[in-house]
């Protein structure tokens, strides 16, 4: 038995009961090195495999072969598991491919709605996902994408907005979305959402400071409607008051 686990942004108090329980009835974990430690105590002193960051499919195989062998695995991902996550690498092997692995996808909270509430209702109404990681994904789809979002007024969330390589996507990204957006609509950032360090900070899309973000940064752009009020960033679901 092979469950996939999103574990949630951070602590465990936003993890599922399912994810818990998941991770409870597993006899080996495995995951990427940075979040096993995040699942620490429930983990006790159970077998924990650990990978590097672009070792995803060898991830998977493991996971998968362990499995196969007869034990119950959790395949942690941090987050949501289906969202840039591994679930769909699983599923895309087990269904390819001559594992005979029975796989249960367990939802987490994803890094978004863990960063929306953070900054307060930013993501009321119609909101989309892009991630700014061309490892994997060509850059001139990335483009079009956040074109297209900033062009249909979408609130755009931001993941992988920057890490080693891609420090420029960020900046390039605002400099697509600026014929679409005002120099006064409001951008919230929140690193290490639900993390014990998880700091945010308001800004607008004309004074957004690019060096502040790095790759645990969630940025969530708004849209023609999304205003701040008190510290917090809402954005009209369109009830009139
Ligand atoms: N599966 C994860 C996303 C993995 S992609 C999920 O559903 O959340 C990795 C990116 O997610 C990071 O670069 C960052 O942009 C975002 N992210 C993940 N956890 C975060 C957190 N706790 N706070 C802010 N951003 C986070």
């Amino acid at each position: 038995m092979l469950y996939v686990v999103g574990i949630g942004p951070g602590g465990p108090e936003m993890m599922t009961a399912e994810a818990r329980a998941a991770i409870e009835a597993a006899e080996v974990i495995v995951g990427y090195k940075t979040y096993t430690h995040l699942v620490k105590a429930l983990v006790g002193d159970k077998p924990v495999i650990k990978t590097g960051m672009c070792k995803e499919i060898e991830r998977c195989q493991v996971a998968l072969d362990i499995a196969q062998s007869g034990k119950t695995v959790a395949l942690i991902s941090s987050g949501d598991a289906g969202i840039y996550g591994m679930a769909g690498l699983i599923l895309e092997m087990v269904t390819k491919q001559t594992w005979h692995v029975e796989v249960k996808i367990v939802p987490g909270m994803t890094a978004s709605i863990a960063a929306g509430a953070a900054l307060g209702a930013p993501l009321m109404h119609d909101f989309c996902h892009i991630s700014l990681s061309d490892l994997l994904t060509p850059w001139s789809v990335i483009e079009k994408r956040i074109r297209a979002a900033a062009e249909a007024d979408f609130v755009i969330c931001f993941y992988n907005p920057r890490s080693r390589g891609r420090e420029g996507h960020l900046r390039h990204a605002f400099e697509l979305m600026s014929p679409y957006k005002a120099a006064d609509t409001p951008v919230g950032v929140v690193k290490e959402a639900g993390r014990r360090k998880e700091t945010k900070w308001l800004t607008t899309f004309a004074d957004m400071d690019f060096e502040r973000v790095d790759m645990r940064t969630m940025v969530i752009v708004g849209n023609q409607s999304t205003y701040v009020e008190q510290g917090l960033m809402i954005t009209p679901r369109g009830y009139t008051l």
